[in-house]
């Protein structure tokens, strides 16, 4: 109901107000669909996974990339009080396996591009009753996404979900270790929504292009929720590329994308060689990192004027901080201000909430707020170390390191776990990683840090590129933006770095060697 609201009450309300607006444009498939079409294939996925079996509560994971049905199915389920249990398409079967394993899934939706790592795991998969394959040709042991939503009925199924059901587990990234199920309650998916809509001034009249992958949360909760809880069009596209991104642009006026640095350095480059008009964008939404200063001049330049940045993590749903436009130029490389209903602390790392330090120290950054998860499926002890209570309300330690300015701005420096101590001075490998990156013989960097007799920890470079030990450590030392003990100790020139699916660098792995 209305008061206490779940993910399917905000689609619903928006097929009362807009029923005839577009809701879903999905190129790919030649799918154009009113809200009042896209919800009645919402329901018809519901009531059809209802008769093969899937129950409230059940899990229903996704290896699917970006397309119309994981739109359906995310909606499909919160009517049915399943849990949405997305993965990221680019996982090995072993990965697969860990997770659909991990969250007990009853249902596993796949499509061409991911049938090798689907078939791989399988042997393995214990819970899996139902296999369902979202393009034509199917194999002997799925059923066809398109046949299955035509096989239901177009009514609301009849469920009763609560704005405290679980309404999906979205598993971290695993840059620092196996994925986690992160837990979200429909309540603070329902609030996630509120803050972004707030955040971007998101109204009905507003066309999303979603280029990042759906699976990730930021992409999910942070656009689509968001412009389908204001009856705004989404147009998606199944994986990204530039010029066609580019392209559709300008074909949809869009007015509205979301985009990591590199993905928006990716398009203001596009953007110099296509004669394409993007005045329809009216803000761009980056996060996962800052943008460097380069690439947001050309972004200013190329594509549109107004930026806002997120910062958070998908324990956090994942927005919890953003930079409005106004402060972009003004505090360059700055995370922002709390969103709404959200607070912030900086503290000692691990240090009681209440042990905050000085402006301007840096500590661990914990956030407070409406879209906190409810804990990580099927893992007390890490729920316990993360969700702390203090003064009847309950921080969330992010496992980042931070400092408050005197305005009251977050700036993010590193993560907790990768910060060096050597002879009881703080590096923060960030730093170090940013100048080596400056050398032209430096394609990609990781700092970590080594034990050492003497120091406690040496600091160590994992360097990919065609400088030499020599020449890195000349430039560092002439260039005097980093301080002695900073310097890398060691190098190890390597042919690529051990990455997450998602790109991100993991330097647990490069301390285990
Ligand atoms: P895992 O928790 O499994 O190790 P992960 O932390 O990389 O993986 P995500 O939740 O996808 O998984 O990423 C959140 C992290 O990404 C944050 O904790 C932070 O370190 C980094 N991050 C996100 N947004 C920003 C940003 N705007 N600026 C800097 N860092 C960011
Ligand atoms: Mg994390």
């Amino acid at each position: 109901g209305c008061v206490h609201p779940t993910i399917s009450d905000t689609l619903e309300q928006t097929v009362k107000r807009h029923p005839d607006r577009d809701a879903i444009v999905y190129p790919r498939k030649d799918q154009q669909w009113t809200y009042a079409e896209f919800d009645e294939r919402v329901n018809r996925l519901a009531n059809a996974l209802a008769d093969v079996g899937v129950e409230k509560g059940d899990r229903v994971a996704t290896l699917l990339y970006n397309g119309s049905e994981m739109a359906v199915t995310v909606y499909a389920c919160a009517k049915l009080g399943a849990v949405f249990t997305p993965l990221n398409y680019r996982l090995s079967s072993d990965e697969v396996q860990f997770i659909v394993e991990d969250a007990g899934a009853r249902a596993l939706l796949f499509e061409a591009e991911t049938r090798d790592a689907v078939e791989g795991a399988k042997p393995d998969l214990s819970t899996v009753e139902d296999y369902v394959f979202v393009d034509e040709d199917t194999p002997d042991y799925a059923s066809d996404f398109y046949e299955l939503v035509d096989r239901g009925e177009p009514s609301a199924p009849d469920t009763d979900v609560a704005e405290d059901d679980a309404y999906a587990f979205i598993y971290t990234s695993g840059t620092t270790g196996r994925p986690k199920g992160v837990v979200h309650e429909h309540r603070s998916m329902v609030e996630h929504n509120l803050l972004c809509i707030a955040e971007l001034d998101i109204t009905r009249h507003d066309v999303g292009l979603t280029v990042l992958p759906m699976y990730h949360c930021a992409e999910l909760h942070a656009m689509l929720f968001s412009r389908i809880a204001r009856g705004a069009t989404n147009v998606i596209h199944h994986d990204f590329d530039a010029p066609n991104a580019l392209r559709a642009i300008e074909d949809h006026e869009i007015s509205l994308l979301f985009a990591a640095p590199t993905v928006w350095n990716a398009l203001a480059q596009g953007a110099k060689e296509l004669d394409v008009d993007t005045s329809s964008l009216r803000v761009g939404l980056y996060g996962a990192a800052p943008m460097p200063e380069q690439v947001f001049e050309d972004c200013m330049e190329q594509l549109c004027e107004d930026y806002v940045q997120a910062y958070g993590m998908t324990e956090m749903g994942p927005c919890a901080v953003f930079q409005a436009p106004e402060d972009q130029l003004t505090k360059q490389g700055c995370a922002g201000l709390p969103a709404l209903h959200h607070d912030v602390r900086v503290v000692e790392p691990d240090a009681d909430p209440t042990e905050q330090v000085a402006t301007g120290d840096i500590g661990e950054i914990l956030f407070a707020g409406s879209t906190t998860m409810r804990e990580y499926w099927n893992r007390p002890d890490a729920t316990a170390e993360s969700l702390r209570e203090a003064d009847g309300t309950t921080w969330y330690y992010t496992g980042d390191l931070g400092y408050l300015d005197e305005d009251g701005y977050l700036w993010v420096v590193d993560r907790k776990d990768d910060m060096i101590i050597t002879g009881g001075e703080n590096v923060y490998p960030t730093e170090v990683e940013d100048a080596l990156f400056s050398h032209e013989g430096v394609a990609e960097a990781a700092v970590v840090g080594e034990p050492d007799d003497e120091w406690g920890e040496r600091v160590a470079a994992y360097v990919v590129g065609d400088a030499t030990a020599d020449e890195l450590d000349d430039y560092l030392t002439a260039g005097d933006a980093l301080a002695d003990f900073k310097r890398p100790r060691e190098y190890y020139f390597v042919d690529e770095l051990p990455k997450n699916p998602s790109g991100k660098i993991q330097k647990f792995k490069l301390r285990d060697d």
